[in-house]
């Protein structure tokens, strides 16, 4: 490697360009050129990374120890970090009641789905990288003094898309809530259908949704919870679908993302369109509810509509 002063180093956009030499004073010729502060691309952290986030809303740093202590919470301005499955369901049950349903369920790749990558490759990836099998988490749990049946996503596991086992796992879910007249929660953040099943991951959105309305024949509560984001194909079959629909401060919810919107109806969006605030305020959820107050909210809002079940429909 050639360390001559004043040679160009070559960038990786130059190798079609014509060489040009650079035009050098006589001065810096013959001195040696300080160099100039402030121009390098990368500064020297001091922070050693993985200890430290920087909250995107209020630019506070605070420490990870701290911010997994507070749910994921910022502590200066309440901004709400991206939250897995696992760290969920632990700070909603009782310590050692979970009891998880179909652990082991996997996607096939009936399709044989290829792009950028395959689709068999993508889940080999994210099955080593998230510890997950798929982008739900199912079981059974105790929250306060009820037996729950609970379904957490996790956006971690390709962003939190319903192919086949998120669709069958939620419905297992549903229905063995339903045979053991259980209330349900769900916890729900989405991209939407997982492209790379198809056809398939569509009829999950039928398929929750036809359980659901056994679940609700049996006069049984179910509370959706939204977090950012819940979008697309789950906001459009269970996501939307609970007797309680509550959200996370600042979540975004919607079913096709502003652009495509805009372009259809040809109108300006309101501000704050999609977000979880504006919904409430529009009548499309019914509370918004902090993280850290999540769990005594469920027990509260479960306590409630067990107490008014009333007896399941005939119908
Ligand atoms: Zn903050």
């Amino acid at each position: 490697m050639s360390t001559t002063p004043f040679v160009r180093k070559p960038l990786a956009g130059d190798a079609a360009e014509p060489a040009v030499t650079p035009v050098v004073s006589p001065s810096e010729t013959t001195l040696i050129r300080k160099p100039k502060l402030g121009t390098g691309r990368t500064r020297k952290k001091d922070i050693p990374e993985g200890l430290w986030t920087k909250c995107p809303k209020c630019s506070t740093l605070i420490y990870d120890k701290e911010l997994d202590e507070n749910l994921k919470v910022c502590l200066k301005c309440g901004h709400h970090f991206p939250a897995g499955a696992r760290e969920r369901i632990n700070s909603l049950v009782e310590t050692c009641s979970f009891e998880e349903m179909d652990a082991g369920m996997i996607s096939v790749d009936v399709l044989k789905f290829t792009g950028v990558a395959s689709y068999a490759s993508k889940l080999a990836s994210y099955w080593k990288t998230t510890g997950l099998k798929d982008a739900v988490v199912t079981g059974i749990g105790t929250i306060g003094t009820f037996r729950v049946a609970l379904g957490v996503m996790d956006f971690g596991f390709l962003g939190g898309s319903m192919g086949s086992v998120v669709g069958e796992k939620l419905t297992r879910l549903i229905e063995a809530a339903t045979n053991k007249e259980l209330p349900l929660v769900i916890i729900s953040t989405s991209g939407g259908a997982r492209m790379y099943e198809g056809m398939f991951s569509l009829m999950q959105m039928a398929k929750t949704s036809a359980a659901l309305a056994y679940h609700a024949k049996a006069r049984l509560p179910y509370i959706s919870v939204l977090t950012h984001p819940t979008t697309a194909g789950v906001m459009a079959s269970y996501a939307s679908l609970g007797d309680l629909i509550i959200a996370e401060p600042g979540a975004m919810i919607g079913f096709a993302g502003p652009r495509v919107i805009k372009d259809t109806t040809q109108a300006e969006l309101p501000a704050g369109f999609q977000t979880a605030e504006f919904l409430r305020d529009h009548g499309l959820i019914d509370d918004i509810v902090p993280r850290l107050e999540l769990k005594e909210r469920l027990v509260c809002f479960i306590e409630f509509l067990l107490h008014h079940r009333g007896q399941p429909s005939q119908r």
